[in-house]
Order: structure tokens, then C-alpha cells, then sequence
């Protein structure tokens, strides 16, 4: 009993509650990443936006519209991404240190839907502007529809990693939903969000943000890091065709996300327009693609450099690293 192999999936030969001695060393890092960035949304103040926000002469009518776009994705995506955490991805990932991470996960997400609510209730914004975007703006219907859809599987209450077939399933709605939810869509409202940090408008909702941003940076790591090694230890689920329709459905989420900013942004601001956030978009997708060791698609150059120093994983330590000198000194958050 004693020499069981601990597997990533259908380890029930081990017990699910010993979580030592650990196998998967990276779902610990990602943890303690995690409980080091530890951060709740009445932390950043919120006067000056409420300021600026109440303000009928400071923002224009476009910086608006994009602030309340990018609220009503992101106060609904929260919950989902949370949803399928806990009542899918859970489920299946029986390792216990997975399930460590997958534990403080969920309560990042917890953290995320409250910062929205954090942000209605400080400005003012009528709930039922931003939460009923997700039915309403066909852009942001489109993106989530698209999870929803292609996280199908993982969410059938009889489905089982059981076979090779099944844990191929499996990991296309992974790579659904860490790659494309977590990994893609969420970056077009990243960048504009933190356009509006840096020209030093609305500040505290781009710090929040900010935060938002350095957890998911942990999530998609930790996300391809768990794809990485259920292929690692199930070689035969990753064949051509596979790797054919995964690389198609990258691109479909890319599209979507192009959409989206367009919906955003009609005309330019902030030194920012749809197409450069295309562009941007189209970069990240070969960093996912390349991350799950797939060869990359578009060869895009990255027009927001700035933003690799928050968001590139390969500076996630220095990024860490910078956030907690900082957060020590209550300072403003800056990485400029
Ligand atoms: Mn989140
Ligand atoms: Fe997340």
C-alpha cells in the first residue's frame, strides 16, 4: 500500500488527504505565491476616482464606456472561473497539493467578485448595469458563451477521467478555461485598464486591477503547469489532431478577444486602439501556445512593453519581488 504511485488524475489508490510527502513541487510554489500576494480591494483607496468619477468634465464619454465594459465582463467572469473551480476542475483534480492550490484559488476568485462589488458600491454604478452586461453586449455574451460551451464536459455530473478519450476531454477544458478564459480573455480589459493607471486616471480601479492581474498570472501558470503534466504522464492523448484543435480553438478565443476590444474602444485612447490590442493579444497567444509547448501561430511583436513587466511570467519573481517592497511601504503600486 504503502509504494502506490501518486498520479496528477485517479490517484484514488492514495489517500486523497496525504499531501506528503509531495510529488507535484510546483503546486506548492504556485500556493505560497499565492498566500504571499495576498491582498483584499478595501485596501486601495477609492476617493479619487469617486471624484473623478461623479466629475461630469474629466472623462470622456469613450473613457467611460470602456471602464464600464471592462466591469462588466470581469464582475461576471469572476464567478465563473470560481464556478468551475469548485464544482468541475475540483472534482477531477484528486491530488492533494493540486487541490491545496485549486483551495486558495477559489478564494482569489472570491477576492476578484468582491473587488466589483467593491468598485459598484464606492462609484455608485448601478448593479444592474454592469452584471447584466454578460447577457446584454453580444461582444462579452460571445466570450463567455465560448467557455460556458467548451467547458462542456468537466461539468457532466457522470463524467470520469477514466479513459484516454475522457482525459483528452479533460484537458481541452482545462486548456479552456486557464489558457483562453484566464490566459486570453482577460488580457484586452488588462491592458486598458492599466492604460487608465498609467495617464494617472482612475487609479484605484487600476490598481485593482493590477492585483487582479498578478493572480492571474499565478492561475495560468499553475494551469499549464497541471495540462503540462497530465500530458506528461498520458502521452498518448497528445496527438496531431489534438494539438490541431487546440491551436484552432487559440485562435477563435484571439478573434473573440479582438471583438471584444473593438466593442471597447470604437475610436482611440490613451494611446491605445483596438488594433494594437489585437496585436498584443495575438503575442500572448503564442506565450499560451508556446507554455503548453505547442509551436505559436502569429509571430505578433508586443506594442505594449510595459506590460510584460507585469505580465511576462519569465519576470513573475522580480514582479513579486517589486509588489511586496511596495505593498510594505503602502505606497502606490508602480512598475512603470
Ligand atoms: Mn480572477
Ligand atoms: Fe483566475
Amino acid at each position: 500500500m504503502s509504494n502506490v504511485k501518486k498520479t496528477i488524475l485517479n490517484s484514488s489508490g492514495t489517500d486523497p488527504n496525504k499531501i506528503l510527502p509531495m510529488k507535484y513541487k510546483w503546486a506548492r510554489e504556485h500556493y505560497k505565491k499565492g498566500v504571499a500576494n495576498n491582498w483584499t480591494p478595501e485596501e486601495v483607496n477609492m476617493q479619487k476616482d469617486l471624484e473623478t468619477w461623479k466629475n461630469p468634465n474629466i472623462l470622456s464619454e469613450d473613457e467611460r464606456r470602456l471602464i464600464i465594459w471592462n466591469m462588466g465582463f470581469f464582475s461576471t467572469a469572476e464567478s465563473l472561473t470560481a464556478n468551475n473551480i469548485v464544482l468541475a476542475i475540483y472534482r477531477h483534480i484528486t491530488n492533494p497539493e493540486c487541490r491545496q492550490y485549486l483551495l486558495r484559488q477559489a478564494y482569489e476568485e472570491a477576492v476578484h467578485t468582491d473587488t466589483f462589488i467593491y468598485c459598484c458600491d464606492t462609484l455608485s454604478i448601478a448593479p444592474d448595469e454592469v452584471y447584466n452586461m454578460y447577457m446584454t453586449i453580444p461582444s462579452i455574451k460571445a466570450k463567455d458563451d465560448f467557455v460556458v460551451d467548451m467547458t462542456k464536459s468537466i461539468f457532466d455530473v457522470n463524467f470520469k477521467t477514466d479513459s484516454n478519450e475522457n482525459i483528452q476531454r479533460f484537458v481541452h477544458d482545462l486548456v479552456c478555461y486557464y489558457i483562453f478564459m484566464e490566459g486570453i480573455f482577460f488580457y484586452a480589459g488588462f491592458v486598458m485598464m492599466l492604460s487608465f493607471l498609467r495617464q494617472n486616471k482612475m487609479t484605484g480601479v487600476g490598481e485593482q486591477f493590477q492585483y487582479i492581474l498578478r493572480d492571474e498570472s499565478v492561475h495560468l501558470a499553475f494551469g499549464a503547469d497541471l495540462v503540462n503534466t497530465i500530458i506528461e504522464e498520458n502521452p498518448e492523448i497528445w496527438t496531431a489532431e489534438f494539438k490541431a484543435k487546440i491551436t484552432e480553438n487559440i485562435k477563435r478565443s484571439v478573434q473573440l478577444e479582438y471583438e471584444y476590444a473593438k466593442d471597447c474602444l470604437p475610436r482611440g485612447i490613451l494611446g491605445l486602439n483596438a488594433e494594437a490590442i489585437h496585436e498584443y493579444i495575438k503575442y500572448i497567444a503564442d506565450r499560451r501556445l508556446e507554455r503548453i509547448h505547442l509551436p505559436k501561430v502569429y509571430n505578433a511583436k508586443n506594442p505594449f512593453e510595459w506590460m510584460s513587466e507585469i505580465a511576462d511570467l519569465k519576470k513573475e519573481k522580480n514582479f513579486f519581488e517589486t509588489r511586496v517592497t511596495e505593498y510594505k511601504q503602502g505606497g502606490m503600486l508602480s512598475w512603470d
